[in-house]
């Protein structure tokens, strides 16, 4: 009984210590950003929220709450577990989908709690059936086709027996949503093979009309489809990247100021800033090395400052020596190599810098700026790889 109860104080006093570094989430940014998706995709469209991979490492938990603070009321997650963590998130009755992965010994709690979900075989939508008859529920279903992309999709071949199966199970298998993803229409280089995917998305609908069993929605937009193809934009969207505040390439960036004339837009607001504290400071003497190995040999006296951050927290190793943090709105250049979880920054022209000091590492600090852009051009992660890989464990707090 006392080794029990030890064991849970020391959880509990876990959590009341501090991590290394903390994300702070902005509620503003996100009604800017969602209202500016809205302004492209028309007051009509359901805008599904996308937040897999613990939303685009922003943190679910966090993230879920202040979207529904935004009016959204329907997620996209790529698995059940994802699907979970929104359920526990949820202060609406919002709806999730399950875009991904489903295990058929999942499938029961999915349809029990009412989660949509993508289908693109038949023996997942045949096991729907039978978990929906088992827990007398309804499956809600989304009918993924294959229009070209070639990743999950139903074959075209199989379309008849989809909807024939549909109809016939009516009363345990609601036709929720017909549905397809491009295969990269952020890029301008793949359009001829998006526009095949669009033409056979309109073959395969029509084929579903004819037939006379109608889905409640259909869909095909990402983010980079709903801010500059609106052709795409039909019952619902599923936005990631863009509710984040990030263009999805410079292509659509591009594309977005060709079609509004203009030539900067700042429509759309990072919403994370992620920091950490001046953990320690050295004076260190010209031509010794810093940190481990020989890759940076200070070139004069210099003074650094210690970052308690490593490439354990999500901050690339390829920085090494090329990025830089913010300190006392400066920036501070990285010096030496990024450790698993510690790495030095330059601070000599930086003055009266303290242990304790904030040390921004994505964000804002006065008049400078750190984007998450800017970390893909060092490291070449796309910013969705840079974000995503952003550590669950780290602290996530919603701010104005
Ligand atoms: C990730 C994903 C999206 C969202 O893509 P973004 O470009 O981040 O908006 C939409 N649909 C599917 C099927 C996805 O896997």
């Amino acid at each position: 009984m006392d080794s029990v109860n030890t064991i849970k104080q020391d959880i509990q006093n876990q959590r009341m210590v501090n991590h290394s570094s903390r994300i702070l989430l902005s509620q503003s940014a996100l009604e800017q950003n969602l209202s500016f998706i809205r302004k492209k995709v028309g007051s009509e469209a359901i805008i599904s929220s996308v937040v897999k991979a613990n939303a685009y490492g922003h943190g679910i938990e966090t993230f879920v709450p202040m979207a529904e603070e935004c009016g959204i009321r329907h997620f996209a997650v790529a698995s059940s577990h994802e699907a979970s963590e929104v359920l526990d998130a949820r202060t609406t009755d919002a709806a999730v989908t399950i875009m991904g992965i489903l295990y058929d010994d999942d499938l029961h709690w999915v349809i029990e709690h009412e989660v949509e979900f993508f289908v693109f075989d038949m023996p997942r939508l045949k096991k729907a059936l039978e978990v929906a008859q088992a827990v007398d529920k309804k499956a809600l279903i989304h009918l993924e086709v294959e229009t070209g992309g070639n990743r999950t999709g139903l074959p075209e071949e199989k379309l008849d027996e989809a909807l024939q199966f549909l109809k016939k199970h009516v009363e345990h298998l609601r036709f929720k949503g017909f549905c397809t993803h491009f295969a990269g229409i952020e890029t301008l280089a793949n359009q001829f093979r998006i526009a095949r995917q669009q033409q056979k998305f309109d073959e395969l609908y029509n084929r579903v009309e004819e037939f006379g069993h109608l889905p409640e929605l259909r869909h095909s937009a990402c983010s980079a489809a709903a801010l500059a193809f609106p052709d795409t934009v039909m019952d619902m969207v599923r936005v990631g990247t863009a509710q984040y505040g990030m263009w999805p390439s410079p292509d659509i960036y591009n594309m977005h100021l060709k079609q509004t004339n203009k030539l900067k837009d700042s429509s759309m607001k990072q919403l994370l800033t992620w920091k950490t504290d001046v953990m320690h400071i050295k004076q260190i003497k010209k031509d010794e090395f810093i940190g481990y190995g020989t890759s940076y040999q200070a070139p004069k006296d210099m003074i650094t400052a210690v970052v308690p951050i490593g490439y354990s927290n999500g901050f690339a190793k390829a920085l090494s020596n090329l990025g830089y943090v913010l300190i006392k709105g400066k920036k501070a250049p990285i010096v030496g190599l990024i450790n698993m979880n510690v790495f030095m920054v330059d601070i000599t022209d930086i003055a009266g810098v303290q242990v304790g000091d904030v040390v921004v590492l994505i964000g804002q600090q006065g008049e400078e700026k750190i984007t998450i852009r800017s970390f893909s051009e060092f490291t070449k992660f796309i910013n969705n790889e840079f974000v995503s890989r952003l550590p669950t464990a780290i602290p996530r707090e919603t701010v104005s």
